[in-house]
């Protein structure tokens, strides 16, 4: 994109809400502050077992759905924040399990993907979303860089800084890592249902992605995505480009349909198959090696 990196026209369908919220002063309120986080809101990231003894590290980059109280909600109400468009649904449970289950490090981002897409360079317009499906967030509409700046270096750069901090330190200690990218979908966007409850997500398809690709579908009852329901691509994935293919190092990015995980249960039992399943993909890539 030529100019400036930001799209700079209102969308004119969205430019009432807008204007809604500089009559109710939450405009205000989004451009002036020179911090976003307030001192006693959460991190933007949780990091569970830093000392974990598996070769598997795990991120979700969509885990949380919190909203900074200066943010106003972003003009979204609060059924909206609840649905898929907010956040993948079930993953943070699914995540904590599997760091339990394997002994593994797990990077859990805590706010919300429309507040700053953790898995989008910052200079992609669906970074900071004016839509998501079909909703509208106003008050995502009109930023100025400084406050797509605030967003970036509260959320998204310390976000990323720790994993890359955890990587590094892995690096240095000659550890093997097989970094594993968490998300989930929604069962139906925009009026599509989708049939598969999981997928496997690769840019180049490694070893590891065909060795849980045929683990997978040995599964029973599974019906498995390959690189579905999305494909990873340079221009709009952020997280495996970075920390998997930047650092030469093993990973897959794996996806499960949110109504398999919405509830505890589905959430330890996905856990547990995906723990047991990267147990032998990784004995089988050992085995390979040697
Ligand atoms: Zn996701």
């Amino acid at each position: 994109m030529g100019g400036s990196r930001f799209p700079a026209a209102i969308p004119l369908e969205v430019e009432p809400l807008y204007t809604s919220l500089i009559a109710t002063g939450q405009r205000d309120r989004m451009t002036q502050p020179t911090r976003l986080l307030e001192p006693d809101e959460p991190g933007p990231v949780r990091v569970l077992r830093p000392e974990g003894a598996s070769d598997f590290l795990f991120t979700a980059d969509h885990a949380g759905k919190l909203i900074p109280r200066r943010l106003r909600q972003l003009g979204v109400s609060d059924s909206e924040l609840q649905r898929h468009i907010a956040w993948d649904i079930g993953i943070a449970g699914v995540t904590e399990h599997l760091s339990a289950l394997l002994d593994a490090t797990a990077v859990l981002q805590t706010y919300s993907r429309l507040v700053i897409d953790c898995n989008r360079h910052p200079t992609w317009p669906s970074a900071m979303p004016v839509v998501s499906e079909y909703t509208d967030v106003p008050g995502n509409v009109g930023l100025t860089d400084a406050d797509r700046a605030l967003r970036v270096d509260e959320i998204f750069t310390p976000y990323h800084d720790r994993t890359r901090a955890l990587l590094d330190a892995r690096q240095a200690a000659g550890r093997r890592t097989i970094v594993v990218f968490m998300h989930s979908f929604t069962p139906v966007f925009k009026g599509a249902a989708r049939a598969m409850e999981v997928g496997i997500l690769f840019a180049d398809k490694t070893p590891l992605a065909s060795i849980m690709l045929d683990l997978l579908r040995a599964e029973d009852g599974l019906t498995v995505g390959e690189n579905e329901p999305y494909a990873i691509t340079a221009n709009s994935d952020y997280s495996a480009p970075t920390h998997g293919d930047a650092r030469g190092l093993t990973h897959v990015e794996v996806e499960i349909r949110q109504d398999e995980i919405a509830e505890p249960a589905g959430q330890l039992a996905w856990a547990e198959r995906f723990a047991r399943l990267l147990r032998l993909a990784d004995s089988r890539l050992k085995a390979s090696a040697a």
